[in-house]
């Protein structure tokens, strides 16, 4: 059996590039950019004013009691005026082009009116108050690079340099099966003998997390079934993501109905725990690529994480980020299989600390609702109290 970083690699070894398409601005939140962006003018593209109220040409200001007689008003969204008699003023709104002939903004609130004039009361310097062009960046200065996650600020920028719509990493067609006879649709009230699925529905809601919207399946613990619905699968997916049917059990066919389609085998089984029974393949010929996880909920939500999630992120350019917590307190693993244990994160002393969440194990899926994420345990490890150990956040904002 192969350890879990000999696994990790393996389905990294796999990752592939679905190219990209071209999406609505609007829509692109989340998504990760695949084009280079830059400035299509001068940010600002104009000297603009940062206040409301009187551009004034500097020289022509004399110190205090001087009124500005007004000879006109700027309006953000007009074109520039221009200031004909330097010793007049010319009123200006935030954001609007400083008029020629002027140089120096006063705001409002440092003047006072006097019938059509306005007096300084304020000192001023000379250029105050101006957003000069190109102070923030220039024309064809690059703005945005590929890879970028594109969040509201992205968008903020994207717009406006007029991308009304943008070229994004393609994401895979996933398909999320579930397997079992024991297992009623959400709205059903299951017999004594039966649970409903959650995993199906928890899949699908992580990959929304990643901007996939995922087509739910199930299949019955019956071999026939499986393969006919599989080979269907195989070829209208880029991904299958199942859970359940890849154990010991005498029910679980998964492994032989992969063998039979074609899908070949890149591993089955590791030495972790959660999630032991994952059973990972690839069909070559129609580029399939088969997360199978034991369907334990734990096992399921935990392998999404660890290999599924690092995959997509390779898959689309972009770095799995990886940190630590202080474990607050204690754990020994006296096994030879690499622990992933559910925590709490909280903020102690500036820092931040996990505490192992009581679980009865991988049935337990209440407890994935208290866990901020799960901390890696190498095998034999003898953790003290206080250590550093490696983080999977497990919550869509990252730590908690
Ligand atoms: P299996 O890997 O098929 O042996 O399933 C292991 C355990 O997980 C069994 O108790 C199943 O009933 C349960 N299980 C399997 N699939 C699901 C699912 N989609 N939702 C909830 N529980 C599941
Ligand atoms: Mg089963």
């Amino acid at each position: 059996m192969i350890t879990f970083d000999e696994a990790l690699q393996k389905v990294l070894g796999h990752s592939q590039n679905y190219g990209d398409e071209f999406i609505e601005l609007t829509k692109s939140h989340g998504r990760i950019l695949a084009e280079t962006i830059v400035a299509d003018r001068d940010f600002p593209p104009f000297d603009r004013s940062t206040k409301d109220g009187i551009a004034i040409r500097f020289d022509a200001f004399n110190g205090q009691n001087q009124r500005f007689k007004v000879s006109g008003i700027a309006q953000a969204g007009s074109p520039q005026l221009v200031l004909d008699d330097t010793v007049s003023c010319i009123e200006v709104m935030t954001g609007a082009i400083i008029p020629k002939n002027t140089d120096t903004v006063v705001m409002y609130e440092h003047t006072t009116k006097e019938d059509e004039a306005f007096i300084i009361n304020e000192p001023v310097k000379k250029g105050q108050n101006i957003h000069y062009q190109a102070s923030d960046v220039h024309q064809e200065e690059v703005l945005l690079h590929p890879g970028v996650k594109i969040t509201a600020a992205e968008i903020g920028v994207l717009a406006t340099v007029g991308k009304a719509t943008v070229s994004v990493k393609k994401l895979p067609k996933v398909a999320v099966i579930s397997t079992g006879n024991e297992l009623v649709d959400v709205d059903k009230t299951p017999l004594p003998f039966q649970i409903r699925k959650s995993n199906s529905y928890s899949l699908f809601s992580l990959l929304e997390n990643e901007k996939i919207e995922g087509d739910i399946h199930h299949l019955l613990d019956e071999p026939s079934a499986i393969k006919q619905r599989l080979e269907q699968l195989v070829k209208e997916y880029d991904v299958l993501l199942l859970s359940g049917g890849v154990s010991k059990g005498k029910y679980d066919f998964l492994p032989e109905a992969f063998d039979s389609l074609g899908v070949e085998k890149v591993f089955h089984k590791v030495l972790q725990r959660p999630g032991k029974p994952f059973w990972f393949g690839k069909h070559e010929q129609q580029k399939t690529t088969v997360f199978s996880f034991p369907g334990n909920p734990v096992s399921t939500f935990v392998n999404y994480h660890l290999y599924f999630k690092p995959w997509l992120n390779k898959t689309l350019g972009i770095d799995t980020t990886h940190f630590a917590v202080f474990l607050d307190e204690p754990y020994t693993n006296s096994t030879d299989l690499t622990l992933f244990i559910g925590v709490t994160l909280k903020l102690k002393e500036g820092k931040l600390a996990a505490n192992t969440i009581p679980t009865t194990g991988s049935g337990d899926l209440l407890a994935l609702a208290k866990a901020n994420g799960f901390v890696k345990v190498l095998p034999k490890e003898e953790i003290p109290k206080g250590k550093l150990v490696p983080f999977i956040p497990t919550r869509n904002n990252g730590a908690v």
